[in-house]
């Protein structure tokens, strides 16, 4: 009997080491973190992109939990523009999906904090799912609610958020010529200020394709000051990957616990 005790508690000390490798060490506090989510929504049984839906329990929990242990929430354009400092976090959203208003929007006031909103121009009716992989043809990401416009007034009114472009449809820009990337680019840009009467100052790539595939150069001709990834990660400084800033991805698949040991090291465990 103590025998098979022990075998069960060296599994299972095994499993939550491989997953939270929880002795791994902070990364330096004055490295900002950016933090990625795309959904503040109950997940939905059995959907493939359960991991974009962050619950707005959770959600509500993280923000709390950064905001009484002093984080400073910035935007993205403030992040481009400061000096490094200790615990300054940019919380982002891709996408433009109607829950950021309806349940993200009210945490952050709550709280205080503030967040970038990256939104897809075209963002109705669209999968754009299927344009990086032709089988995620489920319709799953099409039928989400995405924002109103009116929506989108009311969030930059507050001052809580400020918009960053993300293409014109989340076109995968991989597969097109220069100049319809830089149209993709640019065109999002010129229409969402003239739209929204703000200014854009950073840039998501749709599916976080970037460097070899889209040259960040494009987006700083566009008129760009910064532009984020997905790749996993804590930028080393700020100032000199300004146009491929990785970002913390916020799974909801994660657990609280997984949260917090992201926001020391982005990553959760030794693989993930
Ligand atoms: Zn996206």
């Amino acid at each position: 009997m103590i025998y098979l005790v022990l075998a069960t508690s060296f599994l299972w000390l095994f499993w939550f080491s491989e997953r939270y490798a929880w002795w791994g060490k902070t990364l330096d506090l004055r490295r900002a973190r950016v933090l990625m989510y795309h959904m503040i929504k109950e997940p939905t049984p059995g959907a493939k992109f359960n991991g974009l839906r962050v619950s707005p329990d959770l959600f509500e929990q993280q923000v709390r939990w950064l905001s009484e242990g002093g984080w400073r929430f910035v935007t993205m354009s403030e992040l481009a523009d400061q000096p490094p400092s200790d615990k300054v976090v940019a919380i982002t959203f891709d996408d433009g999906f109607e829950d950021n208003y309806l349940n993200a929007f009210p945490i952050l006031k709550k709280y205080n904090a503030k967040a970038t909103l990256y939104l897809v121009v075209d963002r109705h009716d669209r999968d754009w799912s299927v344009s990086k992989k032709s089988h995620h043809n489920s319709g799953e990401l099409k039928n989400e609610s995405k924002l109103s416009d009116e929506q989108i007034r009311e969030m930059l009114a507050s001052g809580v958020f400020e918009l960053g472009g993300h293409t014109m449809t989340h076109a995968n820009l991989a597969k097109l010529n220069e100049a319809d990337k830089y149209n993709e680019i640019a065109a999002s840009k010129e229409h969402l200020e003239s739209l929204f009467s703000c200014q854009l100052s950073s840039f998501a790539y749709p599916f976080g394709i970037y460097n070899h595939q889209i040259d960040p150069q494009l987006v700083k001709k566009a008129g760009f000051e910064s532009a984020v990834t997905t790749e996993d990660g804590i930028p080393l400084d700020v100032q000199t990957s300004l146009y491929e800033l990785p970002r913390i991805k916020i799974s909801g698949k994660d657990g609280f616990f997984a949260f917090k040991i992201r926001m020391r090291r982005s990553k959760r465990g030794l693989r993930k």
